[in-house]
This record gives C-alpha cells, sequence and structure tokens, in this order.
C-alpha cells in the first residue's frame, strides 16, 4: 500500500514535469472561461476525442453559443456540424441539447453548484459532475477519474481496481484531500504524454522509482 510521503513526492514531480505539455481541455477551458456551462460543454464533448479537437470544436460552437438559451436557438444539426470531428458526434449533439432543455426547465439556466443536483441531470456521470464542480465552480467534491487516472493509479500500483467508478472511491480513500484539485489535471496530462495507453515511455518517466507498472506488458 502506498503511503502519503511517497503520494506527496510524486504529486510534486508531476507538478513540475506537468508544465512541459499543455493542460487538459477541461483544465483550460476552466481556468480560461471560470464558466461551468462551458466546462460541461466541452467535457461532454471530450469523450473519446482527443484535446486538440475537444478544444477546436468547443471553441467554434461556444463562438455560436456560449450560454444554455443560445445552444438551444441552434439545432441538433448545426451543434454537431460545429462539434464535428469529434466522436460520436451526433449523440453529444443530442445530449448537450437535452442537458440545455433540462438547465432551463429545472434550473432557470443554469449549471446547478450542486453535486447531487448535476448527478439527476441525464448525461451527467461522476466525472463529468466532479469536472465542473473542480473546473467549473473551484470545489473539490471527488477526484475525477477518466481512462488515463484509472489506468495511471493501477499501473502505480496505488489502486488495484476494474473500472472508473471503484478506481474513484479507492483514490478518494487514499490520496490526501489536498491533492485532489489538481490529481485529475495532473494524471489525465501524464496519461496523454508519458504513460500512455499500451505502451507507455517508461524510459523516461519522472516517476519511474515510484511505479510498480502493474500489468505493463509493454514500454518504450
Ligand atoms: S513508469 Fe511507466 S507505467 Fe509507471 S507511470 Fe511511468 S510510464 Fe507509467
Amino acid at each position: 500500500m502506498v503511503n502519503v510521503k511517497e503520494i506527496g513526492k510524486v504529486i510534486n514531480i508531476l507538478k513540475k514535469e506537468s508544465k512541459k505539455y499543455n493542460v487538459p481541455s477541461a483544465t483550460h477551458i476552466g481556468t480560461t472561461t471560470k464558466d461551468p456551462f462551458k466546462v460541461l460543454i466541452s467535457c461532454l464533448i471530450s469523450l473519446r476525442t482527443k484535446d486538440e479537437i475537444t478544444n477546436k470544436v468547443s471553441k467554434r460552437l461556444f463562438e455560436k453559443a456560449s450560454n444554455v438559451k443560445e445552444m438551444l436557438k441552434l439545432s441538433e444539426k448545426e451543434i454537431a456540424k460545429l462539434i464535428y470531428p469529434c466522436a460520436f458526434y451526433n449523440i453529444k449533439a443530442k445530449r448537450i441539447k437535452e442537458i440545455c432543455k433540462t438547465l432551463i426547465k429545472n434550473y432557470n439556466g443554469k449549471v446547478p453548484d450542486d453535486v447531487n443536483e448535476l448527478l439527476k441531470i441525464k448525461g451527467i456521470g461522476r466525472k463529468t459532475m466532479g469536472i465542473v464542480m473542480c473546473y467549473g465552480f473551484g470545489k473539490t467534491v471527488s477526484i475525477p477519474v477518466d481512462s488515463h487516472v484509472h489506468e495511471v493509479s493501477n499501473r502505480l500500483g496505488w489502486v488495484k481496481t476494474k473500472n472508473p467508478e471503484k478506481t474513484e472511491i479507492e483514490l478518494m480513500r487514499i490520496i490526501p484531500r489536498k491533492y485532489w484539485q489538481d490529481f485529475n489535471d495532473l494524471f489525465v496530462t501524464w496519461g496523454q504524454n508519458i504513460c500512455v495507453p499500451v505502451s507507455p515511455y517508461c524510459s523516461k518517466c519522472a516517476i519511474y522509482d515510484y511505479c510498480k507498472r502493474v500489468n505493463v506488458k509493454y514500454s518504450r
């Protein structure tokens, strides 16, 4: 079991090292706009989509519609066209419209600043909720876990879990709260650039000495 001192060391190394790379799209949009609606929409767009595409199409979409009311004026087809070529652009366009309708109907057109209310909205799961709370509202209520956070945490040997939901629960148990705000950001950056899927760059990894490399069959 990893100890708190080691967690702190790894986080500090990642904080220093991750400055060499682009920040993940949710952090970028959160820090540049401080707008929970934009963080929410770009988080939906980012699913299974590279950050360069997410950033590009989110910008294009927000130039046409930067709030709930403006978004509802666009047709599903127009939204799909604006967010193309992100993955599942038609399904995501439909979901964006549905979420905007719910925001108007139940939340006065605003993204609710509340964990339970966010999770009541169809299409918002725990990861999206965590990202919106963390990077949209600046509140640390959870550790948002995507495939990168899940994989890096398991490879390090910090958790031994089968899916992101279980990883989130385990991480929230072992990671001191003071690291929650930056955790997703740092681990996503590491997962996108060094601890990449399939064949990670272990030979140039700054946290190699702290890593158990669990289930790493190939590396570069
Ligand atoms: S040593 Fe390899 S497996 Fe471990 S964190 Fe670094 S890149 Fe990932």
